[in-house]
């Protein structure tokens, strides 16, 4: 299986997919009781934001949340599942929706991890029956909605291209323009660029802790 999410990471960086298939995770999964309280109280407070503004986008809300695929099978959409925040219906067609907390890009732009994932929710509700999806939509903190058309031909290859990544034998090569805004940085930057590093010898050092801090 693979998510919409995870098609992201592998956006953000080849490596990812590879990390995750051996277990290596991110402190990002293991916030402390504090700090996801203080998380959920903003979140609480910019999703009532964003459920208003929400009134005023094209199309009925037909659900929220919603798990896909719901009416085919996971075979059907190459193994990619997930759960998309909103899915809006018009008389031309469907919108995908999705909300994100984080700071927005400038002024009509959408980061490319978020546009893969998007258009990876288009393509799970056309393969589900809720065809055609006319657009997409996200919005981040400063609630600007940002439109994309989804093209969604470009999803099957990129999910065969993960699971390439992930069953890779080596550790495939880094983006590594991306470094230094990385979750996974403590642990590249003691690994060999160039080096061929196998599964089994990443985990076979005991020493390292593979819960990146
Ligand atoms: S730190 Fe760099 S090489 Fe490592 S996963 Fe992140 S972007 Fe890729």
């Amino acid at each position: 299986m693979v998510s919409p999410t995870d098609l992201s990471d592998m956006i953000w960086c080849p490596r990812i997919p590879w990390f995750k298939s051996i277990g290596v995770q991110t402190s990002s999964s293991h916030n402390t009781k504090k700090g996801m309280y203080f998380h959920k109280t903003i979140e609480d407070l910019f999703n009532q934001i964003r459920s208003m503004l929400s009134l005023h986008i094209p199309g009925k809300i037909i659900g929220t949340e919603i798990y896909l695929p719901q009416n085919k099978r996971s075979e059907d959409t190459l193994g990619l599942v997930g759960r998309v925040d909103v899915l809006r219906q018009t008389s031309d067609g469907f919108i995908v929706q999705e909300l994100k907390s984080c700071d927005p890009p400038p002024s009509g732009w959408i980061y490319e991890t978020h546009r893969v994932q998007l258009i990876a929710y288009a393509y799970l509700a056309e393969i589900d029956g809720f065809s055609p999806v006319v657009y997409g939509i996200v919005i981040y903190r400063d609630l600007m909605p940002r439109e994309i058309e989804p093209d969604i031909d470009s999803i099957p290859n990129l999910v065969r291209r993960y699971y390439k990544l992930r069953d890779s034998f080596v550790m495939p090569e880094g983006r590594y323009e991306n470094c230094r805004y990385c979750s996974y940085r403590p642990l590249c930057s003691i690994l060999p660029r160039k080096a061929k590093i196998t599964k089994e010898q990443l985990l076979s050092l005991r020493e390292l802790d593979l819960t990146v801090k």
